[in-house]
């Protein structure tokens, strides 16, 4: 694992490599320079290190795509796609679905996004970034059917990991007990084509996996509607929202969330405002308002979008000012659940390497598992806190 910065220890084949992903070999050579092909972490002995991931995107490779050898031949799983937002549902569904007739609609998890495949006879997991996870791995090894590996060894499923025992982005919402994979997406290792949503839904049943809620197919001409209103349920129980997707999964899908979960994402972000309240407080605000303008609201009705707003935003900076000066430092508090002590071990290892600054409690057993509860400081929030305290200026 230490061997990390050096690439003289791992062979790619640069020629090989080249023709497979088109590229000349001058440009694979600089890309790897460069570090923009690098690569992955070591994972135990460096097991994971000749999975060459994209820090960013390569031509028409998306970034956070993974190339390894497999018997000789090269394999690409390519990075999971963006998926643009729709900011006002009619306009944008008409304007992007113009070419068909009828769209799906699935439930948008709130978790993080994970593709799993087999390499080499296991199940790996990979982050949006393409890094090998290994409390996702050790996760998906658990949660999913072997079999389906062995009889796809060329397919990547993704889906989102979400529950509470989650490091990223936990949530009780979904009743839950621990963390569960939903597939959203079965795509070829390879040239990364979707499975048609159907026969996805159906593959993925075959195996008895868990997947993201599918809420209908709707004509062009009642979705708007008909999503209004499965977004406004979804709004009351806290749920994300909807991923709005062409059933051929020729035209790429769309996202359109619930102002409810707006405001949960900003009172999380805001109460580690100067690590990621920025990211976060922009793009937030302005759905908020083509909502409210598309939903017709009353002068009521916007209000109290106003206030829920407003508090989502102001109360957890409060309480993070309040705490700091009381001599309290802020902490995102997680927690993981694993069968290995060794996954501890090796996420704690990983972490290090993402640069997340983590505490990690101790094992408390529970079943056949342990749980353990991780302390991500947020240095600068903390930090800017204090001085602003002690009457340092801004
Ligand atoms: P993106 O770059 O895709 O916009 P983001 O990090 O901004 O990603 P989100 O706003 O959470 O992410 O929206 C996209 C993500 O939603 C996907 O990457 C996927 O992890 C997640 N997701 C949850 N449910 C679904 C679903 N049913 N279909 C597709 N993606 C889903
Ligand atoms: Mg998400």
């Amino acid at each position: 694992m230490n061997a990390e910065n050096d690439t003289a220890d791992i062979e790619l084949d640069i020629d090989g490599a080249a023709e497979y992903l088109n590229l000349p070999s001058s440009k694979l050579k600089g890309l790897l320079d460069r570090r923009i092909i690098s690569p992955n972490w070591g994972g135990i002995d460096n097991e994971y290190r000749r999975l060459f991931r994209f820090d960013k995107s390569v031509s028409n490779i998306e970034q956070g795509s993974v190339l390894y050898k497999k018997d000789r031949s090269f394999k690409l799983i390519r990075g999971f796609p963006k998926i643009q937002r729709a900011m006002l549902l009619g306009p944008a569904l008409k304007n992007h679905f113009s070419d068909i007739n009828t769209v799906a609609v699935e439930e948008k998890m709130n978790g993080y996004n994970v593709r799993v495949t087999d390499i080499g006879g296991n199940i790996v997991a990979f982050t949006r970034g393409g890094l090998v996870c290994p409390y996702s791995t050790e996760r998906a090894r658990y949660l999913l059917d072997r079999d389906f590996f062995k009889d796809y060894p060329d397919l990547v499923l993704c889906g989102e990991m979400a529950g509470p025992d989650n490091p990223y982005v936990p949530k009780d919402v979904y009743g839950i007990d621990s963390l569960d994979f939903f597939v959203f997406d079965i795509r070829d290792n390879g040239h990364g084509m979707p499975y048609m949503l159907h026969e996805r839904r159906k593959l993925a049943q075959e195996y008895g996996f868990s997947q993201v809620k599918f809420f209908g197919e709707f004509s062009l001409s009642d979705a708007a509607d008909e999503i209004t209103k499965i977004v406004r349920e979804l709004g009351k129980v806290q749920h994300e929202g909807v991923v709005i997707k062409d059933p051929k999964m020729i035209i790429s899908p769309i996202k359109y969330t619930c102002s409810q979960s707006n405001c949960a994402d900003l009172r999380h972000a805001l109460k580690f405002y100067n690590d990621i309240g920025r990211d976060y407080l922009f793009s937030r605000v302005v759905r908020e308002g083509f909502q409210s303008v598309e939903w017709n609201e009353s002068e009521a009705e916007l209000q109290k979008r106003c206030l829920q707003l407003g508090e989502s935003i102001l109360r957890p900076m409060t309480e993070s000012i309040k705490q700091v000066r009381d001599g309290t430092r802020i902490a995102d508090n997680v927690q993981i659940r694993v069968k290995d002590p060794n996954t501890i071990y090796l996420y704690k290892e990983y972490l290090k390497r993402l640069g997340v600054d983590a505490v990690f409690g101790e094992p408390e057993p529970i079943g056949n598992e342990y749980l353990v509860k991780i302390k991500k400081q947020n240095q600068s929030t903390n930090d800017k806190t204090e001085s602003m305290c002690k009457g340092e200026l801004w």
